[in-house]
C-alpha cells in the first residue's frame, strides 16, 4: 500500500507541472542514436543528440565493445578499490591523460558522477566555491554535496568574478576557494573566458575546476578547451564526459599525479560504486586512439556545424552567442518555441525546444547539435523545415 502522503506528493506536483507545460514526456527511439533515429515506426533527422562525433555508432568501438565482452565479462563486478580495476580501466585512464596532456586521470560512471565526486573530495565547509551562474545542474549539486559556501558570479563576467574572488580571499573566512566553470556552456554554446579565468585564478591563488563535457572532442582539435587556449598546464581540474563526444559512457578528472591519487582514495564514486563495464572502457579507449590517430572526424563536425549556422543566420533566424557546434535557434515566446519543435518533428527534424526554467523566460529555443555524421543532405532537409516552419508561424 502506498503511503498517502507520497500519494498526494505526486499528484499535487505532477499536476502542477503539466498545467505549466513542464511535464517532461520521453520520446523512446527504436534503434541506434545516429544522426537519423526512428520513432514511432518513423525516422527523423536527429539533431538532438550529443553524439558530436558519430562514435556512438562507429564500427571500431563496437568491434572494441563485443571483444571486450568476449575477453572480460558483461560487468567489472565491484568497485574500483575492491577488484573492479581492470587492466581495461587502467588502459583508458593512461591513454585520456596522454590525449588531454595531463600527468594523470580518474574515471568514474558518468560525467554527473564525477562531478560529485571530485568537487566534494576536495572542497569542504571551510571553502568557497565561485561558480559561474549557468553551471551545469551536476556543478550545483556537487558544490552542494562539499558544504563550502557557494558564490554564484554572474555568467562569464570576469569583473564580477574578480570582485568576488577578492572579497573572498581577503575575509578570511576560508582555507580555500576554487573557481568552476564549464568550458563550454551547454545552452548557449559560448566558450568560457579561460584565459581570464586563469589570469584571477593566479592573482588570488584559487584553484581551477572547468567541466569540459561540451569542450571535448570539440575544440583544441578535440582535447577541449584548455588545450584550445594551451592552458594544460595552469587549470587543476580537467573534467570531462565519455557520453558525449566519446559516444559511449562514464566522466573522467585529469590533472596533477598528486591530485588524482587524492581522488582515489578520497572520492566516494570511486570508492562505493560499481566500475564501468569492460565494453564501455575498451569502446572508449578505441575513440581516445581514433580522436589522437587523425582530426579527420573533428574536422567534419565543425564543417558540418558552420555550414547549418550559416545557413540558419541566411534564413534570418537568430542563433545567439554560439562559438560551438551547440547551435540555439532562439524563437523567444515559451509556446511559439514548442510549437516550432513539433511542427519541426511532423516534417521529420528531431530538435527540442529549450524554454524556461532551463532557459530565462522569453528566451525559448529550439536547440540543434550537428554532428561528424550528418551529410549535407541531412542539413539542407533540416534548413528546408526551419525556412518552412519560420515563414509560417511568421517568424523569419
Ligand atoms: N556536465 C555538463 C556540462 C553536461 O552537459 C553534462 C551532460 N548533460 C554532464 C556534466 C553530465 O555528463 P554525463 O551525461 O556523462 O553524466
Amino acid at each position: 500500500m502506498t503511503s498517502k502522503a507520497l500519494q498526494s506528493f505526486l499528484n499535487e506536483h505532477i499536476k502542477d507541472l503539466k498545467e505549466r507545460g513542464l511535464y517532461n514526456e520521453i520520446d523512446p527511439i527504436e534503434g541506434a542514436n545516429g544522426p537519423v533515429i526512428n520513432i514511432d515506426g518513423k525516422s527523423k533527422i536527429n539533431l538532438s543528440s550529443n553524439n558530436y562525433l558519430g562514435l556512438a555508432t562507429n564500427d571500431q568501438l563496437k568491434e572494441a565493445a563485443k571483444a571486450a565482452v568476449d575477453s572480460h565479462g558483461a560487468g567489472a563486478g565491484a568497485v574500483r578499490t575492491i577488484n573492479g580495476t581492470m587492466d581495461l580501466h587502467l588502459e583508458l585512464e593512461k591513454k585520456l591523460a596522454e590525449f588531454k596532456g595531463t600527468e594523470a586521470v580518474i574515471s568514474y560512471q558518468s560525467g554527473f558522477n564525477c562531478n560529485m565526486a571530485a568537487i566534494s573530495a576536495v572542497m569542504d565547509k571551510n571553502d568557497a566555491i565561485l561558480s559561474d551562474e549557468l553551471n551545469h545542474a551536476s556543478i550545483i549539486d556537487g558544490c552542494r554535496l562539499s558544504r563550502a559556501k557557494i558564490l554564484r558570479f554572474n555568467h562569464s563576467d570576469m569583473s564580477d568574478l574578480r570582485t568576488k574572488a577578492k572579497e573572498a580571499v581577503e575575509s578570511g573566512d576560508y582555507n580555500k576557494v576554487m573557481i568552476i566553470t564549464d568550458g563550454v556552456f551547454s545552452m548557449d554554446g559560448d566558450i568560457a573566458e579561460l584565459p581570464e579565468i586563469v589570469k584571477i585564478a593566479e592573482e588570488f591563488d584559487l584553484i581551477t575546476y572547468v567541466d569540459d563535457a561540451h569542450g571535448s572532442g570539440v575544440l583544441g582539435k578535440g582535447a577541449g578547451t584548455v588545450k584550445h587556449f594551451g592552458l594544460q598546464k595552469k587549470i587543476d581540474f580537467q573534467m570531462g564526459t565519455l557520453s558525449k563526444a566519446i559516444g559511449v559512457i562514464g566522466g573522467y578528472v585529469a590533472g596533477r599525479t598528486e591530485l588524482i591519487d587524492w581522488l582515489k582514495v578520497r572520492s566516494r564514486p570511486f570508492l562505493f560504486s560499481t566500475a564501468v563495464s569492460p565494453a564501455d572502457a575498451a569502446a572508449s579507449t578505441k575513440a581516445v586512439d581514433l580522436l589522437m590517430e587523425s582530426t579527420d572526424l573533428n574536422d567534419k563536425l565543425w564543417d558540418n556545424s558552420h555550414y547549418l549556422k550559416d545557413g540558419l543566420r541566411k534564413l534570418g533566424f537568430d542563433i545567439g552567442n554560439s562559438e560551438t557546434p551547440i547551435t540555439p535557434c532562439i524563437i523567444g515566446d515559451e509556446k511559439d518555441t514548442q510549437t516550432f519543435s513539433k511542427r519541426l518533428y511532423e516534417e521529420g527534424i528531431y530538435a527540442k525546444s529549450i524554454v524556461f526554467p532551463t532557459v530565462p523566460k522569453g528566451k525559448g529555443r529550439v536547440r540543434n547539435m550537428p554532428t561528424a555524421a550528418h551529410t549535407k543532405e541531412m542539413l539542407d532537409d533540416a534548413l528546408a523545415a526551419y525556412e518552412k516552419i519560420g515563414k509560417e508561424l511568421g517568424i523569419i
